[in-house]
Formats: structure tokens, C-alpha cells, sequence
């Protein structure tokens, strides 16, 4: 099988193109595997450490350093550590920020928009602004064609659709605070989060294990919760403790850790991003080179991190994932609820996965087409 970066050559390691839990940068599981029976001294694993341990705690200030650092985040922000991923969000969101008797509102781009509207519904007024429900969500919504409240508590965006593979190439300006659900690209573009009132994504996607939300809040925000929301569900309990109310996942925050390390070895996220697209670009230019393939977003609304697309039948679909499985290529098999292929090319997904791969298309095309 192919090479891959690091010193050395895993026979058995794929070319990985899962949505999530995805890919992790092999330097990063290199030092986890390094460090995994004795972290720096303490005669134990990251695992078995209290997290009231003066040793977790490096762990995690050194982790919301690094995300405070590659995100540029100003001190008007916290940046939390929660459990339940960018699911428990949905739910966290407007229990803790639609006061009662308010609205919030929600653009739906997708899956997960929906998945975070259906929880919305459930604890109060929700405003669909726009959906693209009815387009097979193709595209994100263009300025001035969200129906917003006036007056609403917050607009609910999610960034990049995972399933579909659209994203916002750049975000509504809203008068009520701007909330993005960015669990499939956070990190892989700059963004100026002063834009937002609010940004989560579960770790999973580019960051690091599942479980494990990184949520970035305003501070003034925190303060509309109300009494009557359970105590574990505020952020303000998680906010005043450090993220470390009750125990937090110590693994995943010490893996997102490393991974955050290593994209600023890699120069920061202005770097990463110019790796991201030019992957992004490879992979599209071959889908738009002939009619064998065929993507099915919007080119403005194209993903840069998800890249979904359809063969000329399903039978010749299942016969590219298999053979690309054949050829060390795994997690190509698109959602079970649109079908297709997907190539999800997070951060920690190599270039040279990405070349492996487009050789392998247009090998395919030649035999199939
Ligand atoms: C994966 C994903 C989620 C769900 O994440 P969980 O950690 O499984 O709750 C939510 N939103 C988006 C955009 C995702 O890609």
C-alpha cells in the first residue's frame, strides 16, 4: 500500500474518507501512542489522571490556548470544553438563549440544520427563515432571502453541511447574534469569529474524538439563562468551572490538544485552509471535467471539506466504493439518506490521499465510462 507521511510506513493504515469520526493526523496518533502508558512525568496516562490534577490542568489551558490562539479569539469570548456533541447543542442552545415567550430563528441548509430546528421546536418558537428543503438543499440561502424575525433571540446557521456538502462561502450579517453550527469545518478556514455570537462543533469531524463539543460563547450571552434550566445544562455552570464542572472528556480534550499543536505547527489555520482548497480544487476539477460524474451542489455552495457526488447509476456507485476500498480507500460510501459518493477531506486527510484518489477516478472513468 501507499506511504504516508511521519517516520513511518503503517502497512495497514487507508486512505480515510470518513465523515466522522474521521481521520486524525498520524504525527498527533504517533505522540498519543508515545505517550500513552506515562504522560510527561506523572507515571500514568492521560487516562488515568484526576482531571483536578495540576497536570490535566496544562492539558487543558494548553488546549484552549492553542484554539484561542488559531482562532483568534478576543477575551469577550469563553471557550468551553462540554460533553454530548454538537447535538446536545441543539438542545443546549435554545433552552439556555430563547427566553420564554421569544423567538429564535433557524436557516435550514440540511440535515443537521433540521436535526438542530427539531430540537428547537421542542422547548419553543422557532422561525424557519429559509429552507432548501424543496431545491434538495443544493445551495445555501443568498443574502436578503431570510425571512428573520424582528426582535429574535439568535439565527441558527449551519456552516457546512456534512450530508449534502454545501456550505456558506461567507455568513448572513444578522441584527440578532449570529450562531453557526461548524462541526465539519471548524478549523479548516480562517473566519473572523467576532462575526458570531456563538460557534460549536463536535470534535469529531476535524478536531478530535466524538464526545466532545468545543463551544465558543460570547460572555454576555451566557447571562440570559433562567433559573429554571437544570443546573448542568447552563453554560455559565461550565463557564464558571473551566469546563471541568463535573469530569470532562480527558482523552478527547488531550487529542484535540495535540491536534491543535499540529495545525499550528503546520502555520496555523491560513495554512491549513490553502491545503484544504487546493485538495478541494483537485477533487472538483475532476468531477467537472466530464458528465461520467456529477455534483450535485451549487458550485458557490460547494463544500470544501465534504465533497459529495453521483456516478451514472447506483450499480456503478457500489462498484467505485468497493473498488476504491480494494485500492486502500475507505469511508467513500455516501449517506445512507442521499446516497452517492462523499469524500470527506478534513484537515488531517493528506493531500496525497486526495491525488490517490483522483487517480484512482480517472482510472475508473476510463474502464466504466
Ligand atoms: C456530525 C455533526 C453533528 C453531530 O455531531 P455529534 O457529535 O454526533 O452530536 C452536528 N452537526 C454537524 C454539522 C455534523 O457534521
Amino acid at each position: 500500500m501507499h506511504s504516508t507521511e511521519g517516520e513511518y510506513i503503517y502497512m495497514s493504515r487507508v486512505y480515510n474518507f470518513n465523515a466522522g469520526p474521521a481521520a486524525l493526523p498520524l504525527p498527533v496518533l504517533e505522540q498519543a501512542q508515545a505517550e500513552m502508558l506515562e504522560w510527561g512525568g506523572s507515571g500514568m496516562s492521560v487516562m488515568e489522571m484526576s482531571h483536578r490534577s495540576k497536570d490535566f490542568a496544562s492539558i487543558v489551558e494548553a488546549a484552549e490556548a492553542n484554539v484561542r490562539k488559531l482562532m483568534n479569539i478576543s477575551d469577550d469570548y469563553e471557550v468551553l470544553f462540554l460533553q454530548g456533541g454538537a447535538s446536545l447543542q441543539f438542545a443546549m442552545i435554545p433552552m439556555n438563549l430563547r427566553r420564554p415567550g421569544k423567538t429564535a430563528d433557524y436557516v435550514d441548509t440540511g440535515s443537521w440544520a433540521s436535526k438542530a430546528i427539531k430540537e428547537a421546536k421542542v422547548t419553543g418558537t422557532t422561525n424557519v427563515a429559509w429552507s432548501g428543503k424543496e431545491e434538495n438543499y443544493m445551495r445555501v440561502p443568498k443574502e436578503g432571502e431570510l425571512n428573520l424575525t424582528s426582535g429574535a433571540e439568535y439565527v441558527h446557521i449551519c456552516s457546512n453541511e456534512t450530508i449534502g456538502g454545501i456550505r456558506f462561502p461567507d455568513f448572513p450579517k444578522t441584527d440578532a447574534p449570529l450562531i453557526a453550527d461548524m462541526s465539519s469545518e471548524i478549523m479548516s478556514r480562517v473566519i473572523d469569529v467576532s462575526q458570531f455570537s456563538m460557534i460549536y462543533a463536535g470534535a469529531q469531524k476535524n478536531l478530535g474524538p466524538s464526545g466532545l463539543a468545543l463551544v465558543i460563547i460570547r460572555k454576555d450571552l451566557i447571562e440570559r439563562t433562567s433559573e429554571d434550566t437544570p443546573i448542568f445544562l447552563r453554560y455559565s455552570t461550565h463557564a464558571k468551572e473551566k469546563s471541568l464542572y463535573n469530569t470532562p472528556n480527558t482523552w478527547a480534550i488531550y487529542i484535540l490538544k495535540l491536534v491543535t499543536d499540529y495545525f499550528d505547527s503546520l502555520g496555523g489555520i491560513a495554512e491549513v485552509q490553502k491545503i484544504n482548497e487546493a485538495k478541494a480544487k483537485a477533487l472538483y476539477d475532476v468531477l467537472d471535467s466530464s458528465s461520467f460524474w456529477r455534483a450535485p451542489a451549487d458550485k458557490e455552495s460547494r463544500s470544501i471539506m465534504n465533497v459529495v457526488w453521483r456516478l451514472p447509476s447506483e450499480e456503478l456507485e457500489e462498484t467505485f466504493v468497493a473498488e476504491a476500498k480494494k485500492a486502500g480507500m475507505v469511508g467513500l460510501k455516501g449517506h445512507r439518506s442521499v446516497g452517492g459518493i462523499r469524500a470527506s477531506i478534513y484537515n488531517a486527510v493528506p493531500k496525497e490521499a486526495v491525488d490517490c484518489l483522483i487517480a484512482f477516478m480517472k482510472d475508473f472513468e476510463a474502464k466504466n465510462g
